[in-house]
């Protein structure tokens, strides 16, 4: 069957694309792929559905692992603020504002994306998908352009007003967690998703070769390097270990305790060139020169020097957050 009836042609169905394609020559993943398009028959509903249920199950997914290592003290020595272990209940508190946000922000975005994606010519429902060569350079485009976004857009979201009334709520924890990822004002999920979605749409309008299952790949990517720099460890094996320029954990942790600097995401040049990592490094050198004096002290003590280091940032933080909000005048009087 072809799409020349004009009706069929404006809303086709799964059965009418899939008309001439060979499943034969089809891969395995490909044939699922399809078959998700088949199944459920609408493509808009086939897409908006899967978008949804990919965000929400590696969201999740990626911060159960985060739950269970917060709740075992042997991961302790690997926690970046050891004194700040998330309890059950701010869990839930904060999973049940995340889902909120899912379903009033996320969820009415997702069902407008596939009529957008097809209206700038990005594939959804065609097979075969891209391989790996194809998708490797778009979504290392994507991750460069969302670490610039959300880089000045984050820096923006702590002035006056908006930090006041919008990202104020993300920074309600000083020691993040992994589920705390996306803990924020609907405001906020709604301009810095802007950053993860943007690179795509820009890509697929200029380039025009563009598959939705990339975005995917894409998203799923930034899902995990979202919940793993708020999951508040930084083990041997982390990525920025591997990959200098990698922010992680250790980056995005400082961010919270301090209030200041580190407002990148992926990637740490936007700070070091920028000169907005002064104060996370000027830190780090403190806490590793004061533990090199103190070689030979034992590790309670050391614990117990980077305990107040980290005090005092936290407490610099603050007040820097009332300056932020604009309480500047209040906080020298008292
Ligand atoms: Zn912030
Ligand atoms: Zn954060």
């Amino acid at each position: 069957m072809s799409l020349n009836v004009t009706a069929a042609a404006y809303h086709p169905s799964a059965q009418d694309v899939y008309a001439n394609v060979d499943f034969s020559s089809l891969s395995w993943i490909e044939k699922q792929w399809a078959g998700w398009y088949i199944g459920i028959g609408n493509l808009v509903i086939a897409t908006g559905l899967m978008s949804f249920l990919l965000h929400e199950i590696v969201y999740f997914g990626r911060a159960l692992p985060w739950i269970i290592i917060d709740a075992i003290p042997y991961f302790r020595k690997w926690k970046l603020q050891p004194g700040k272990v998330p309890t059950p209940q701010e869990q839930w508190e904060c999973t049940k504002l995340v889902l909120f946000s899912h379903f009033t922000v996320e969820l009415p975005v997702i069902w407008l994306f596939h009529p957008l994606a097809e209206a700038i010519g990005m594939a959804t429902y065609q097979v075969p998908l891209p391989s790996w060569r194809t998708m490797l350079p778009q979504v290392a485009f994507f991750f460069f352009f969302e670490d610039m976004f959300h880089y000045f857009s984050h820096q923006a979201l702590h002035t006056g007003v908006l930090y006041k009334h919008i990202h104020k709520i993300h920074h309600k924890y000083s020691a993040p967690f992994g589920l705390a990822a996306e803990y924020a004002h609907p405001a906020e999920v709604f301009i810095l998703g802007t950053g993860t979605i943007l690179g795509p749409l820009l890509y697929c309008y200029f380039m025009r070769d563009l598959h939705i299952c990339t975005v995917y790949v894409w998203i799923f990517l930034r899902l995990c390097q979202a919940i793993d720099a708020h999951s508040g460890y930084d083990f041997p094996w982390s990525l920025q270990h591997i990959l200098p320029f990698w922010s992680g954990a250790e980056h995005h942790d400082f961010h919270h305790m301090a209030f200041t600097n580190n407002y990148s995401t992926s990637f740490r040049w936007w700070d070091r060139m920028l000169g907005t990592d002064d104060k996370y490094l000027a830190y780090r050198k403190k806490v590793e020169a004061a533990k090199a004096a103190m070689k030979n002290a034992s590790k309670e003590d050391k614990d117990e020097i980077e305990r107040k280091m980290m005090a005092e940032v936290e407490a610099e933080g603050i007040r820097a957050e009332a300056l932020a909000e604009g309480n500047g005048r209040q906080l020298k009087v008292e």
